[in-house]
């Protein structure tokens, strides 16, 4: 059978490998899903939440090990790494917001009484990326199992020990058949798809997206898609200039710009344009930069080395139809492209329009508020914004945008709670929150008669 061999990012060293899955074989794992289901979704909620539970003991007690194989073989921060393994591992809080989602709900109708039954599917194809190569599985897998589905997961071609160590922390509880991988790129993802599931879960990018929705549809499959973004951050008059610059470089830079919802426009009201540009620029340039093992690096790398020539190629584009490099016009090596902020871009580039997926922000100034949110909304893309300034303007000019998330004064994310959610071509479907674990069950009304 031949050989997966993950590499390491910053050093191009071998982390380890795993069996590719061969794409014949597809429709025997999903088999297996098929039979396991029916006695995993006939536990009742809270047993399949105590087994959960306890799957997340176990991963807590590898977090170290499994952060440290993580970031070896994407790249980020070891302490990100090893966080983004226990937010994972600490299930409880989710795992009980899940039994609340998808309990029966009693409809008293006076002459007859429904009951809302919220079942499983059947068999779940959960298909992700590798730039939270833990945390993207978990979100998928979690509410897939509760709601009674098995699931056959196939991971980022990129980080696929990191997905191995996920599922065999899970199979140390689970019974056979209700949770299994398989390995292997684009061609397993598609016969995934093709093959006998239910539902397909999907993160990743809109590319592929369009594509898994395309055949899913010959087969009349369910699907959630979590999409790409090309997320805007707005500038207003009355902002904090310091807190905004320190919180812009965070999230255009923070895994090397490798995030879903990094901030990769920046709108910036004509005035402070300059300042904040200077802001901005000094808090990019406190970054270290290098490999996640050593101490007090801040950015690794990019993925790969087709992910960095595309950004580099983005950046030089950018540059050579007139945009102004305000830092990180030097010292990119190896798969290390220094952050980079872009002043005076114009909504032609493609730096302004198509994902980048790198460390790399483009800012542009704008006169009025009218403006900001023209700006702001001139993409495909809805996932996540940010708006800047005094809070009721502020929340003023968010109300207006499409982005599915939007934070004033803060992130994009929600509080504990509520979904993660694209808007337009972001996302289709939504996941977390008892309204996004509900896309995972089917719902089922069975009304008696008074
Ligand atoms: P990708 O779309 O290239 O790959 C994602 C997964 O899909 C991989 O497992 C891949 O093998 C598989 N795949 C690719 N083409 C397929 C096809 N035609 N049919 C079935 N499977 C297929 O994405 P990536 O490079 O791994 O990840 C980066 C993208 O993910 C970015 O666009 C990013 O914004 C997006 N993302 C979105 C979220 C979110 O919550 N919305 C979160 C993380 C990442």
């Amino acid at each position: 059978m031949s050989k997966l061999v993950s590499v390491d990012p910053a050093t191009g060293a071998t982390v380890g490998e795993v069996s590719i899955t061969p794409v014949s074989e597809i429709a025997n794992v999903v088999g297996r899903a098929r039979a396991a289901q029916p006695s995993w979704a006939k536990l009742t909620l809270t047993e399949r939440r105590d087994l959960l539970l306890d799957a997340g003991k176990q991963l807590e007690l590898q977090a170290e090990a499994v952060g440290e194989q993580l970031c070896r073989e994407m790249g980020k921060p070891l302490r990100e790494a090893v966080g983004e393994v226990r937010a994972v591992a600490r299930m409880a809080d989710e795992l009980d917001e899940m039994v609340e989602a998808l309990s029966p709900e009693v409809v008293d109708g006076g002459r007859a009484k429904s009951t809302l039954y919220r079942d499983a599917f059947g068999v779940v194809g959960a298909i992700t990326p590798w730039n939270f190569p833990i945390m993207m599985p978990h979100w998928m897998v979690l509410p897939a199992l509760m709601a009674g589905n098995t699931v056959v997961l196939k991971p980022s071609e990129e980080t696929p020990l990191t997905a191995q160590s996920y599922v065999d922390a899970l199979n140390t509880v689970l019974p056979d058949g209700v949770l299994q991988i398989v390995h292997g790129a684009d061609d397993q993802g598609r016969a995934l798809v093709d093959s006998d599931v239910d539902l397909l879960a999907f993160t990743g990018s809109r590319a592929a997206g369009i594509s898994i929705l395309t055949n899913a549809a010959k087969g009349l499959k369910r699907v959630i898609l979590e999409l790409g973004g090309k997320d805007p951050m707005v500038v207003l008059p009355g902002t904090d200039l310091d807190r905004a610059a320190a919180f812009a470089a965070r999230n255009a830079f923070r895994n090397a710009g490798q995030v879903c919802v990094s901030t990769e426009r920046i709108y910036v009201q004509r005035e402070l344009y300059e300042p904040f540009l200077t802001a901005f620029a000094s808090e990019a340039e406190k970054m270290v930069q290098g490999n996640g093992m050593d101490e007090g690096v801040a950015i690794g790398p990019m993925i790969n080395a087709r992910q960095r020539d595309w950004v580099l190629k983005q950046i030089d584009d950018a540059v050579a139809e007139g945009a102004r490099v305000v830092t990180g016009a030097s010292g990119h090596h190896g798969n290390f492209i220094v952050p980079t902020i872009l002043a005076d871009v114009s909504h032609s580039m493609s730096v302004a329009k198509d994902e980048t997926f790198g460390p790399v922000a483009a800012v542009i100034p704008f006169d009025d508020d009218d403006q900001a949110v023209t700006l702001a909304n001139d993409t495909p893309y809805g996932l996540g914004a940010s708006v800047w300034g005094e809070p009721e303007r502020a929340a003023l000019v968010a109300r207006q945008l499409g982005a599915g998330m939007i934070g004033v004064n803060r992130g994009c994310g929600g509080v504990s709670g509520t979904p993660w959610v694209g808007a337009g071509q972001s996302g289709y479907g939504f996941h977390s929150s008892k309204e996004g674990h509900r896309q995972f069950a089917q719902v089922r009304v069975l009304t008696i008669a008074g």
